[in-house]
């Protein structure tokens, strides 16, 4: 199944400058090595130079910044096939931005 342009655009959203939205989420996933895991606060940041609920998380596995947090507004925890839904979009995105 495809992503639709709304969900592309809100997780598009959700893995930037997603520091508040983390610290209020249980779990996260990461869109880029789809994996989901307890949202406990250990990441490493970018965009350090915004102010700091305005950072961006680095996934603590694959360390790219594509992590969601359960608190967005996407079905993270019910939709399994969510983050593979969004891997291509987003990811391949990027590399087409670069
Ligand atoms: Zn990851």
């Amino acid at each position: 199944m495809m992503a639709d342009i709304d969900e592309i655009s809100r997780a598009r959203m959700a893995i930037k400058h997603n520091r508040a939205a983390l610290e209020a989420s249980k779990e996260c996933g990461c869109v880029y090595c789809i994996s989901i895991y307890e949202s406990n606060g250990n990441f490493e940041w970018i965009d350090t130079d915004q102010p700091t609920d305005r950072w961006t998380a680095l996934c603590q596995l694959c360390e790219e910044p594509y992590v969601i947090g359960d608190a967005a507004d996407l079905p993270l925890a019910s939709d399994k096939a969510l983050l593979d839904r969004l891997h291509e979009p987003l990811v391949r995105a990027r590399s087409a931005d670069a």
